[in-house]
């Protein structure tokens, strides 16, 4: 549950409650509004008396939260949040564009797709060092010198960085080389990875399930802010659905439906909802206009030679197109782009 102070609730009664929740066990997540305070509660509930708390001073109401997550929620938290990464920021008034391979291959690779998405608008370079292929027998990344070529990207380009992370080991590794890290679709609900990414201390970008429904998925980011890392940002990247026209079907609903649900940034990843490079732009252009936060983009500098997702890769002619065209679109959604 919330409890919504009023408007000038002076600070003594702030602290009062808040102490009395403490004192009986729960936790308590606070959200200063330029109006109003909300005192959000954690825990069993059973342990308090709606009773006992209205009667507090400068109580407004008190408001069920019925959803199962509670810190990732709107209610909880009602301002949207900024998630700094690295030397730029994903949240409201600017969109922000993540760009680069599926896979780090080589260091001239990384770092001559790097200088091109960097002179096309994209300010975060995204390149997985660690591949959760379908296949076992499909190139399963570079790891750590995937990693140090990342940083070495950084250093000469000033673009932020975000990996993909699939063990502890490789969140150890990223820690070191990266920005912010990726929790893959295929590991939405590795619980024990969504701790340790929340124990990080780097923010973390939580890709959608391929079959999880956006209450899951929330629950998913819970467990990150649960272990006191905020700085969550969600991707959706398409479910499977009975279609097979595309590699998966894009649910951009979901954008609007999460920024009702969720303080958090919502990015949309137009590469691997589609599976196509003919599809990427379109898609692309209609995130923005539904107001997603950022963009993901595969781009390659050889995409017939790609070690891994190369149909659905952007060259770096139609990447530039591309975020030429999204200009207007920013404009019209009032992002800085
Ligand atoms: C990726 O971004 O490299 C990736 C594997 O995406 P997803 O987890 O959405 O399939
Ligand atoms: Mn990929």
């Amino acid at each position: 549950m919330i409890v919504v102070m009023k408007p000038q609730a002076s600070e003594q009664s702030i602290h009062a409650i808040t102490k009395y929740i403490k004192d009986n066990g729960l936790q308590v997540h606070l959200s200063q509004g330029e109006e109003v305070t909300i005192i959000g509660i954690v825990g069993d509930k059973s342990r308090l008396s709606t009773e006992n708390l209205i009667i507090f001073k400068d109580v407004d109401r008190i408001v069920p939260v019925t959803e199962s997550y509670k810190l990732a929620s709107r209610t909880f938290h009602p301002e949207s949040t900024t998630v700094k990464v690295g030397n730029t920021a994903i949240g409201p008034g600017s969109l922000t564009i993540m760009a680069g391979p599926c896979a780090v291959e080589t260091q001239e690779q990384l770092l001559c797709i790097a200088k091109a998405v960097k002179a096309s608008g994209a300010t975060i370079l995204r390149g997985g060092a660690y591949k959760p292929r379908t296949s076992p027998y499909s190139f399963q990344g570079l790891e750590e010198e995937g990693l140090r070529y990342m940083q070495e990207a950084k250093a000469l380009t000033g673009l932020s960085t975000i990996c993909e992370v699939v063990s502890l080991e490789a969140i150890e590794g990223a820690v070191k080389y990266v920005d912010m890290i990726q929790i893959g679709a295929r590991n939405m609900q590795n619980f024990i990875l969504l701790k340790e990414a929340g124990q990080s201390g780097l923010p973390v970008l939580l890709k959608r399930g391929l079959c999880a429904t956006v209450d899951e998925w929330l629950n998913a980011a819970e467990y990150i802010i649960a272990e006191g890392n905020p700085n969550v940002v969600l991707c959706e990247r398409g479910i499977r659905t009975f279609e097979t026209a595309t590699r998966n079907t894009l649910d951009l609903s979901a954008v609007p439906v999460l920024r009702s649900k969720t303080h958090l940034p919502v990015i949309v990843d137009p590469s691997h909802s589609t599976g196509s490079y003919k599809y990427v732009a379109p898609m692309a252009k209609a995130a923005v206009a539904c107001d997603a936060d950022g963009l993901m983009i595969e781009v390659h500098n050889d995409p017939a030679h790609a070690l891994s997702d190369g149909p659905q890769s952007l060259t770096f002619e139609k990447f530039e197109k591309l975020t030429g065209e999204l200009r207007p679109f920013c404009q019209l959604v009032k992002r800085s782009f």
